[in-house]
């Protein structure tokens, strides 16, 4: 995966000194610790989940708690993939489908993160699977953000809800609450409901999102985040935690060639699991997360 190029690189280059090697020193275990520490750092890892993911390949390292049958260095690419599959959630979750339909999703997230492209595409693979989704376009920040959702929903085959002028129109609240009758109404089972998002995070959409929220009682509340972001990847996972709180993450741009600490470090910063991924600007370019395919990926 490009994302991960270089680190999949340094770690092989890490491992591979390891190998032949009969029983590993506390030299040789410090030594690989430091080279993952750095390789994690240079992928733009935050800082406090790589102390923690190496203090506890450390720990296991020195403690050969590993299976017999593998030679050291197999030992710890295997600490590394178990501590890789942790930080990225532990077990694929999957969406909560409410037990009285509609399901209610609400997706949040800066703008560019890829919401709406977002919305088309878990729209149509909801559909594939025999639902019958109904996007909301409660995104009244931009001009064009409905006709985006409207084009989106159309490629994607699905019904949309837009507000009518003088209808709810400038009110996301509003237009939520009137979205989720109409589901009821026309027996669409779920609803995806696009909220607005700026280039930064803004006390003001952080209360709109909020204020959605709770007017609709989401089943599920997917932050979007752009895996290019980097650094930041941190300090946003935090104020969209704290501001409108999420059930699950959804890592976009994974197709990107840019370092990917955000898709390693958002899952552990906010306990939250990542559940989609988002790899290309096409509707179809899209997967549900599992985070051992993912360990594999960047240990490949
Ligand atoms: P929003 O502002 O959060 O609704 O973001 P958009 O859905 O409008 O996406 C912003 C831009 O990113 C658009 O040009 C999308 O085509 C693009 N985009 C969205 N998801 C992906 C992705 O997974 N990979 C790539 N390469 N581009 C994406």
């Amino acid at each position: 995966m490009a994302t991960f190029g270089n680190l999949t690189d340094r770690l092989a280059d890490t491992f591979k000194n390891l190998r032949g090697k009969g029983k590993l020193s506390e030299a040789d275990v410090d030594r690989t610790v430091r080279e993952i520490r750095r390789a994690l750092l240079d992928a733009d890892v935050a800082l406090e989940v790589v102390k923690d993911f190496t203090g506890r390949v450390r720990e296991r390292a020195l403690g050969h708690e590993v299976s017999s049958a593998l030679n050291p260095a197999q030992q710890v690419v295997q600490i590394v993939n178990d501590e890789l599959v942790t930080i990225l959630g532990g077990e694929a979750r999957r969406i909560e489908f409410a037990k009285n339909p509609p399901t209610v999703i609400m997706l949040a997230g800066l703008q560019g993160a890829g919401k709406t492209t977002l919305a088309g595409k878990l729209s149509k693979w909801l559909a594939a699977d025999g639902h019958t989704p109904l996007l909301v376009a409660a995104d009244l920040q931009r001009p064009n953000a409905v006709t985006q959702l409207q084009v989106v929903a159309e490629q994607a085959g699905v019904a949309v809800f837009a507000p009518e002028p003088g209808n709810g129109k400038g009110d996301p609240v509003k237009v939520a609450k009137q979205a989720l009758k109409f589901a009821k109404d026309k027996q669409h089972d779920v609803v995806i409901i696009d909220t607005a998002g700026r280039l930064g995070v803004d006390a003001e959409l952080m209360k709109q999102a909020a204020n959605i929220r709770k007017a609709v009682d989401p089943d599920e509340v997917l932050f979007i985040i752009d895996a290019m972001i980097g650094q930041d990847a941190v300090k946003t996972a935090r104020a969209f935690q704290e501001g409108v709180d999420f059930t699950g993450v959804v890592l976009s741009k994974l197709d990107g060639d840019a370092r990917g600490g955000a898709a390693l470090s958002v899952a552990s910063i906010t306990g939250r699991p990542i559940m989609f991924a988002s790899t290309g600007e096409g509707l179809d370019d899209f997967e549900p997360f599992h985070p051992d395919r993912m360990a594999s990926r960047i240990l490949d």
